[in-house]
């Protein structure tokens, strides 16, 4: 980095200038920030870390991503406790081979993820680092009190569902090392596939619909692919859990994508990741109300299986019978 430290963090924070108010008391350029707490609601906090070459290569993410996705992947974790974003603040280690206009780059990132869902920045710490780039973020988000939706909530009877399509973030990681090779681009009629890699959503909205739900069970959301989410609900809440193949929702571009290349799309869904939809449980007699709110959004719903009596397990019915699905999450980088 060239610029002194303080030069930076106003440099990469500016649109943070003069934010006071609605409940902000004091943001970025003091010791710490000072905030309200609306009467009746819970904080939620939550912090997730990058690192370079762990959680991203700089061939598949440019800066911009990199802020965006960071700050998604914590929206994500307030939503499936059933709560919305208020603050963040950005913890960022840089090493020499980073300038810092490309830091710039990663805060225009995290401000339009931040900007979407009403997200203020208020602050962070700025650190160098010998060699891979390091990004942590926390959000603070608030909840109706004694009302956040836990993973351990769910019971046997329980419908499962989800809350959008999966599987596309980890076709659009696929593509996207495919196109790493000298000479070759990004797979012909695919190619927004990328965006669903690089600019995933947040579920916020679908998040405060299952809050108002009376019958709501557990949820999770998907980081790490939905038979991992889904094993830590059956593990927290004591309960088997069973989805059908048949029903996971698979965007048709995914689906043909993945026929292109000889992959199996419902590994994407079971072990990809990153799609940050909701997956939980609901009573079953809430179940339709639930679905009749969500398209009056315009959101989509879809159930996929039920909830059993029996230990911690998640088993699909496919087309050759039942399968149990292994707990495992996918690392990304195994396949390249
Ligand atoms: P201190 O030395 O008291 O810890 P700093 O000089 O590190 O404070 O930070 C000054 C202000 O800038 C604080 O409001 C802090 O939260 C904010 N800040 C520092 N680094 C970052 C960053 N990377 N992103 C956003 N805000 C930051
Ligand atoms: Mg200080």
């Amino acid at each position: 980095m060239a610029n002194d430290e303080f030069t930076s963090i106003r440099q990469w924070t500016v649109r943070s200038a003069g934010q006071e108010g609605d409940g902000l008391r004091v943001g970025i350029g003091d010791d710490a920030a000072v905030f309200a707490v609306a009467k009746g609601m819970e904080i939620v906090a939550c912090c997730d870390a990058m690192i370079e070459t762990i959680h991203f290569l700089r061939e598949t993410m440019n800066a911009e991503d990199i802020g965006y996705k960071a700050m998604i992947s914590n929206i994500s974790d307030v939503a499936a406790m059933g709560g919305y974003p208020r603050y963040a603040l950005i913890s960022i280690g840089v090493p020499p081979h980073w300038t810092v206009d490309e830091c710039e780059r990663i805060y225009t990132g995290l401000y339009e993820a931040a900007d979407k869902y009403g997200v203020r920045i208020i602050g962070g710490d700025t650190v160098a680092t010998p060699d891979a780039l390091h990004l942590s973020v926390t959000v603070l988000g608030e909840v109706e009190a004694g009302k956040a939706i836990r993973r351990s909530a769910a019971k046997q009877g329980e419908l499962v569902f989800v809350t959008g399509t999966l599987g596309g973030s980890a076709a659009g990681l696929h593509m996207l090392l495919d196109a790493r090779t000298p000479g070759r681009n990004l797979a012909s009629g695919f190619e927004e596939l990328r965006l669903l890699h690089q600019r995933p959503e947040a579920q916020v909205a679908a998040a405060r619909l299952l809050i108002r739900c009376p019958g709501i069970g557990a949820c999770n959301d998907v980081s790490d692919g939905l038979a991992s989410e889904l094993w830590e609900i059956a593990e927290a809440s004591g309960v088997s859990v069973y989805i059908e193949q048949d029903r996971l929702p698979i965007l048709p571009l995914v689906a043909a994508y993945a026929h292109t290349v000889g992959a199996d799309p419902v590994d994407w869904v079971l072990y990809g990741g990153e799609d940050y939809q909701l997956v939980g449980t609901v009573a079953e007699r809430d179940a339709a109300e639930l679905q009749a709110a969500f398209h009056q959004q315009g959101l989509p719903f879809a159930v996929i299986g039920r909830v059993k009596q029996g230990p911690p397990a998640v088993w699909m019915d496919t087309e050759a019978g039942q399968k149990a699905l292994a707990k495992a999450g996918y690392n990304h980088f195994q396949r390249s």
